[in-house]
C-alpha cells in the first residue's frame, strides 16, 4: 500500500499528492460530471428514505452510513458548493464546507467498500434519482485524488500494463493453448478474420477454464467463424469498477477496434456483469455514434441459438432458483432471456423472493468482491442471499455473471454452506444434444 505521511491509517491512497491536491482533483472531478442530468438527481432528492430499504448493505447492517443517499452526500455538497446555480453565494456565505481529505478518505469505504453499484436504490427511488451512476460518477472523483483501495489500484495499475488485470495479452496464445488441451476443444487465437470476436473475463483465464471451454464448444457445434484476439480479450474493464475513465476508454476501445480490424460483426461477452456494462452500455460514448457491430453477452447468444434451433439441449429435469446478476438484468434488461434459457433446460424455475429486475445483489459487484477490506460486509450480505435461496427449496443454483459465482462461492464457503452455484452457460454446454 503506497501511503503519504498525512493518509489516514485504515484508507488506502496512491501517488504522492499533498492534501489539498487530492480534495481539489476530486472537486475538479465532481464539478465536471455534474452535467444536467446529474445536476437534476442533485435537486430532486425529497429525502423520503426509500432507498434505504432497497440496499442491501443497509438492510443487513441498518446502520445508517450505509443509505444509499448518505452515499452521495460529499458529492452533494460538492455539487452545492461549485455548480448548483447558487453556488456562488453558497461559497461567499460559507453554506456549504469544502470537503476535507478526511472526509474523502471516509468516503471511500461508502463508494468503494458498501456500494455494488447494482442499481436498486435507483429502482426504488420516486424521483428516479438514479444512485448508482452518480456513485460511479463520485468513483472519477476518488479515483483522480488517488484514494481508491489500494487491491482495485493494484489490478489497475496490472489492466493498463497487460491490457487485463490478471493475464498478459502475450501469454494468451499459451494459455488458450492449454485450456484448449485440457478440455479437448479447439480455441482460435488471433485469426486475421472472423465474424465473432470472442472475450472472457480474467477467471476464464485462470480458474475458471470451462466456463472459456465451453463457449468455444458451443461457437464450434454452430460452425461459428470465431477468434479470441491478443488485441482485446478481457472483456472485465477494470476502469468502469475502480472510476478509472482513461482506462475504462483504452480496454473498451482495445476490444471494439480488434473487432473492426478483423471484421467481426459480434463482439461476444462472457458471463461478466460488468463487462456488459461497460462494453454494451457504455462503448458508443467514445465512438459518438452507435457502434457498427453488435455486442451481446453470453446469455443472449445461449437464448438466440436454442431459439433459431442450431443448438439443442436434453432436459435437466430438476427444480433450480435464480440469481439474478445487477449488471445483466436490473441494469441490463436481460432478465427474460435467462429464464428461456432456463426453461429449455427443462429446469422448474422457483424464484428467489426478490427476483428478476429486483433481484437483490451478490453482494460483491463494482469490483467488492476483489476488495478483501470489504469481506466482513459481503459474507453479511450473503446470509441474505442464502435464505431467500434455501426458501426456493429448489434442487439448484443458477446465475450468468461469472463474478457473482465467485462472490456467492466465497459466501458458501465462508458460512459452510454445501450449495454449488452453477453457470448458465455450464449448464448448457453439459447437456447439449450430438
Ligand atoms: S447501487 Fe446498490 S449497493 Fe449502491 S447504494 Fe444503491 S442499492 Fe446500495
Ligand atoms: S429514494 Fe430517492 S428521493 Fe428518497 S431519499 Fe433516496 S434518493 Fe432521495
Amino acid at each position: 500500500m503506497s501511503t503519504t505521511a498525512t493518509a489516514k491509517p485504515g484508507f488506502d491512497s496512491q501517488g504522492t499528492q499533498s492534501d489539498e491536491q487530492r480534495v481539489d482533483a476530486a472537486m475538479r472531478s465532481f464539478v465536471r460530471e455534474f452535467g444536467v442530468t446529474a445536476a437534476l438527481h442533485m435537486e430532486s432528492c425529497v429525502r423520503c428514505g426509500l432507498c434505504a430499504e432497497a440496499c442491501h448493505f443497509h438492510l443487513v447492517t441498518r446502520d445508517p452510513k450505509y443509505t444509499p443517499v448518505h452515499k452521495l452526500e460529499l458529492f452533494r455538497r460538492a455539487y452545492f458548493r461549485e455548480a448548483s446555480p447558487f453556488a456562488p453565494l453558497v461559497r461567499a456565505l460559507g453554506l456549504v464546507k469544502k470537503p476535507t481529505l478526511a472526509e474523502l478518505q471516509q468516503w471511500q469505504e461508502l463508494i468503494y467498500d458498501s456500494c455494488t453499484m447494482c442499481g436498486r436504490c435507483t429502482l426504488a427511488c420516486p424521483m428516479g434519482i438514479d444512485i448508482a451512476e452518480l456513485v460511479k460518477e463520485a468513483r472519477h472523483g476518488l479515483f483522480k485524488a488517488g484514494l481508491i483501495p489500494e487491491r482495485l489500484a493494484l489490478m489497475d495499475r496490472t489492466a493498463r500494463q497487460w491490457g487485463s488485470p490478471a493475464t498478459p495479452a502475450e501469454d494468451l496464445p499459451d494459455i488458450l493453448a492449454e485450456v484448449a488441451q485440457e478440455h479437448g476443444v479447439a480455441i482460435p487465437c488471433d485469426l486475421p478474420q472472423a465474424d465473432v470476436l470472442v472475450t472472457a473475463a480474467p477467471a476464464e483465464l485462470g480458474d475458471h477454464t470451462k466456463a472459456l471451454a465451453d463457449a468455444a464448444k458451443i461457437l464450434n457445434r454452430i460452425g461459428a467463424k470465431w477468434t479470441m484476439h491478443q488485441g482485446g480479450f478481457d472483456a472485465s474493464n477494470i476502469g468502469f469498477n475502480n472510476g478509472d475513465l482513461e482506462l475504462q476508454e483504452r480496454l473498451t476501445r482495445a476490444i471494439v477496434d480488434t473487432a473492426l480490424k478483423i471484421g467481426a460483426k459480434t463482439v461476444l461477452l462472457p458471463e461478466c456483469g460488468h463487462a456488459y456494462g461497460a462494453a454494451r452500455w457504455e462503448a458508443a460514448r467514445w465512438y459518438g455514434a452507435a457502434l457498427p457491430l453488435r455486442i451481446i453477452h453470453m446469455t443472449e447468444f445461449l437464448d438466440e441459438q436454442l431459439a433459431a434451433g442450431t443448438i439443442r439441449v436434453k432436459p435437466i429435469g430438476d427444480s433450480a432458483t435464480f440469481h439474478d446478476p445487477c449488471q445483466i438484468v436490473r441494469r441490463g434488461g436481460l432478465e427474460a432471456a435467462a429464464r428461456r434459457v432456463l426453461a429449455a433446460l427443462g429446469l422448474e424455475l422457483r424464484e428467489l423472493q426478490d427476483a428478476g429486475v429486483a433481484g437483490i445483489c451478490c453482494g460483491g459487484g463494482g469490483g467488492v468482491v476483489s476488495n478483501l477490506r470489504a469481506a466482513p460486509l459481503r459474507a453479511k450480505v450473503f446470509e441474505l442471499k442464502k435464505a431467500q435461496v434455501e426458501a426456493t427449496g429448489a434442487q439448484r443454483f443458477v446465475t450468468s455473471c461469472g463474478q457473482c459465482r465467485i462472490t456467492l462461492e466465497q459466501g458458501a464457503k465462508a458460512a459452510h454452506w454445501e450449495r454449488k452455484t452453477e453457470s448458465l452457460l455450464e449448464l448448457v454446454a453439459d447437456n447439449l444434444i450430438e
